[in-house]
């Protein structure tokens, strides 16, 4: 459920739109998350959606989807479905969808017009040669010799670019600005290209294609955008974004801001490099537990308040926002410590025999489903003659300040008694087989007599356990940034290099029986372990499947002890 708090977190966006509001400059707000349907989103992308989707919702304003199409060999129609299965698993809904594609008439007209208002004309030159003309930082471009042009000869080729009669990258269409701003971007930057590629939502209708800075600025205007918000890079674009809207015939004029993108240590933000994972079967497909991806978050069991409460606490600004993956694995244990309800689970169990065993004197205890939610509810928790514990609950040879069991030791069940190793047996290998002990009846719910005992253990009884399939995760990568690694010549090294082979470990588990009733995507945190969550897909009442989505402290160093 979104709250306003949620998204109530300083910044000088809302400083903007506040005086905005107060200015009467709006009387309603409008945002939009304009993803290229490239890929799947990331953990940057969430922050960009509650940024967008939260403001509007903050301030009763309206949030468009908008899918920014204008690069059809990169895009499909299986990104589009994913993405806005996304967002709305997030938790935010969209006022209107739209694809940039579904303005390719208008912008086709807005070309036209500022052909024959003399700010755009075609250029033969080919990007070898765009390039030499363009100048430097500190060097003034030079005009195109094709510049010049007549209005009705632009008009003419335009329209000829359109049907189809020059080859892909013979022509553009470009606008006249100023071959010697400081800005480069304003350097008659392109806005029309010729690619013969099949769109997958204009099929083959075209074969020109408008650019990014031209098809975003006028798709801001023509949704009556008011605060269009983009990260840094775009920042030296402005004038051309301003520049659009001030040449065409919109009376609505969308203001552009930028903030910081988000960085993830030991992670990928860049749909590129996450589909490169995927291609290359790095990966099990885009939603991946071990992805940075939503749905791969998803999967893993992260959860949208989690991902809500991670984009609030990154926050928004013009500063670096490189962020250690700690911040994001706290928020979402904090959302799950009072969502996800407990159970028991022994994922390297050895057995204990409990030697005086006796149906009539053993007593079994319910135990909560969550330490301070009584509503979750309650269950049994089984006693029998023989558990399993973590094998590594006990020790032969206790290390200082051990509290767990150890020869001769005694250690509480958790919901249960007190119990003493008496004897423990080998195998010929001196593997640890079984734990022979005793129980303390007079310890039920109660201290023992005259001495403490610290340690509390978890377990499952062997004839109630159901196994399951249980897997682990660790980092994708084994730097903190995969993608900025220099070799000895000063180049980048190749993000795959660094992978984590022992990222994901498959094991066989113990759980609760609770563990066969459940649907899938249900979040639990087995004790003492972390949390966990049924796998998606994979889940089944006859075998269950868990994913660990976190442990329960930050152990970055050492997830698989
Ligand atoms: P990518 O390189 O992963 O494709 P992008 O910026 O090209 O990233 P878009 O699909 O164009 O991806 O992004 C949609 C919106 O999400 C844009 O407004 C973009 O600024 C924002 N966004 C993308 N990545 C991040 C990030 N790491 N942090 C914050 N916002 C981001
Ligand atoms: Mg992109």
């Amino acid at each position: 459920m979104l709250n306003k708090d949620q998204f109530a977190d300083n910044h000088f966006i809302r400083t903007i739109i506040e005086e905005d509001l107060a200015s009467g400059k709006y009387a309603r707000i409008q945002t939009r998350f304009p993803p290229e349907p490239n890929g799947y989103l990331h953990i940057g992308h969430a922050k960009s959606i509650c940024l967008n989707f939260g403001l509007a919702y903050l301030y009763d304003g309206l949030c468009n989807l908008r899918f920014d199409d204008t690069n059809p060999e990169k895009e499909s129609e299986e990104y589009v479905r994913a993405i806005k299965e996304d967002v709305q698993w997030l938790g935010f809904h969209w006022h209107e969808e739209h694809f940039a594609s579904d303005y390719f008439d208008q912008l086709y007209a807005f070309a036209l017009q500022l052909i024959r208002d003399g700010k755009a004309y075609v250029d033969d030159l080919d990007a070898e040669e765009m390039r030499e003309y363009r100048g430097t930082l500190t060097q003034a471009g030079k005009n195109s010799p094709y510049r010049e042009r007549s209005i009705d000869e632009n008009l003419d080729l335009f329209e000829r670019m359109r049907t189809g009669e020059f080859p892909d990258g013979s022509k553009t269409l470009r606008l006249k600005i100023d071959m010697a701003a400081g800005n480069i971007n304003m350097r008659d930057p392109v806005i029309y290209r010729i690619r013969r590629v099949h769109h997958h939502r204009t099929g083959d209708k075209w074969v020109i294609y408008p650019m990014y800075d031209f098809t975003h600025a006028i798709s801001d205007a023509l949704e009556h955008i008011t605060h269009s918000l983009c990260t840094l890079e775009f920042e030296a674009h402005r004038p051309l974004y301003d520049w659009v809207v001030d040449n065409i015939a919109i009376d609505n004029h969308p203001h552009q801001y930028e903030f910081s993108r988000l960085e993830l240590l030991y992670s990928i933000t860049s749909k590129r490099k996450l589909n490169q994972l995927v291609t290359q079967g790095h990966v099990q497909g885009w939603d991946d537990p071990r992805m940075p991806t939503i749905s791969g978050m998803r999967r893993r069991g992260y959860t949208p308040e989690g991902l809500r409460l991670f984009a609030k606490r990154v926050g928004i600004s013009k500063s670096e926002n490189v962020v250690d993956m700690g911040v994001l694995e706290s928020a979402i244990r904090e959302e799950l410590e009072h969502a996800a309800p407990r159970m028991i689970a022994v994922l390297n169990p050895i057995k204990v025999e409990l030697v005086n065993y006796d149906e009539a004197a053993t007593e079994s205890r319910m135990a909560p489903f969550h330490p301070n939610q009584p509503e979750m509810g309650e269950r049994m928790m089984p006693l029998s003659k023989t558990l399993y514990i973590e094998a590594n609950d006990f020790a032969m040879e206790p290390p200082k300040g051990w509290q767990r069991l150890t020869p001769g030791g005694e250690v509480r069940l958790r919901y249960s008694y007190v119990i003493k190793c008496e004897e423990v047996v080998q195998d010929s290998s001196g593997r640890v087989v079984l734990l022979k002990c005793r129980i303390d009846h007079d310890t039920l719910g109660k201290k023992p007599e005259g001495r403490k005992v610290k340690g509390v253990i978890h377990w499952l009884s062997t004839d109630h356990a159901v196994s399951a399939t249980v897997r682990l995760y660790d980092r994708l990568f084994t730097v903190e940034r995969p993608d900025a690694v220099r070799g000895e010549d000063g180049q980048y090294l190749d993000f795959t290099d660094f992978l984590n082979g022992d990222s994901m470990t498959e094991i066989d588990a113990w759980v609760e029986p609770v563990a066969k009733t459940l649907a899938p995507e249900a979040h639990y945190q087995f004790e003492r372990l972390g949390y966990f969550v049924t796998d998606r897909y994979d889940y089944t009442a006859e075998k269950p499947v868990f994913n660990r989505t976190v442990t329960l402290r930050d152990t970055w160093q050492n997830t698989h002890k």
